[in-house]
């Protein structure tokens, strides 16, 4: 079974954020770049599947990215997965959503897979249209917000996190499945993992390689980002002392009665 996951990669979500004024866009130099942290839930789904299925069950991490951030790709190969493959090409910036799924539906074609997990969100721009709009290209069935997986017979079985629980659904292969926050903490990568990555390969795919019958990257866009502004200024909060509990329970209790919560 060939399992391929997608991995953005995105400024680490701890660093201050910066919209380049005339460019109005995230400035991404100078800024460490990190795995999409809901995508290490998506390889963990994977590597889980890949442990369960044995045998010659690989999984490939798929990354559109420059090519002087793919190595930051090597942290998702010491966590388990087999190899890595990239779209890198300088006509790709400026890309939007519709242009970036347009360009990575293009290149997943050109690789084989059972199955296609992909976060279902990023850190960084976090629309969560790219996995429909992926699913919409390749002609894949979309099983999305997995909180479990198995293979059944020829196809998976999904428990799907829902607002008021969970569903089983069952689907076939090839498909594709987004992984919710419930999947399970993706693993930390282990020393042997660590020394094992720098010899794992990450191959590069190019606008070239494709022939894309419509233009990418910015030309390609037809969103604009016409205005942004930083959130307001959280006000001061209120402080209530009480003596004890009791009185601290109640102050609380009026307070969320006043704002009618309670
Ligand atoms: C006008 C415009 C210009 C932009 N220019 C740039 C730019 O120059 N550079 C830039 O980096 N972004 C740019 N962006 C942002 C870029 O369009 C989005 O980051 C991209 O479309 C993915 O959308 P998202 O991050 O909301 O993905 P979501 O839909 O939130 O992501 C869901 C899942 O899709 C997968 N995924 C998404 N993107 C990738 C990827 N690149 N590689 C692998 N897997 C992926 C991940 O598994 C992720 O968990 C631009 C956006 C606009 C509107």
């Amino acid at each position: 079974m060939k399992i391929v996951v997608t991995i953005k990669l995105v400024p680490n979500p701890n660093a201050e954020k910066r919209i380049d004024p005339q460019t109005k866009r995230l400035v991404r130099t100078g800024v460490e770049t990190v795995l999409n942290p809901y995508d290490e839930y998506a390889l963990e789904a994977a590597l889980q599947l890949k442990e369960r299925a044995g045998g010659d069950t690989t999984v490939t991490i798929f990354s559109m990215v420059p090519d002087s951030l793919k190595e930051g790709l090597r942290r998702a190969l010491a966590m388990g997965a087999d190899d890595a493959v990239v779209l890198s090409d300088e006509a790709l910036e400026g890309s939007d959503v519709s242009a970036t799924a347009f360009a990575m539906a293009a290149a997943l074609r050109t690789l084989t897979f059972d199955l296609l997990v992909v976060g279902g969100l990023t850190d960084d721009s976090s629309t969560g249209a790219v996995p429909g709009a992926l699913a919409e290209h390749l002609g894949l069935p979309c099983i999305t917000n997995a909180r479990k997986v198995d293979i059944k017979g020829d196809g998976i079985e999904v428990e799907r996190e829902t607002d008021s629980g969970y569903q089983t659904v069952h689907g076939p292969l090839p498909a594709l499945l987004t992984t919710a926050l419930t999947f399970g903490e993706p693993r930390y990568a282990s020393l042997k993992g660590i020394m094992g990555a720098k010899k794992k390969s990450i191959a590069s795919i190019s606008l070239q390689d494709l022939a894309l019958d419509r233009p990418v990257g910015a030309s390609g866009s037809k969103t604009e980002l016409r205005s942004f502004a930083p959130p307001p200024v959280r006000g001061k909060g209120q402080v209530v002392e009480a003596n004890d509990g009791l009185s601290g329970a109640q102050a609380i209790f009026d307070f969320l009665a006043s704002k009618r919560l309670v």
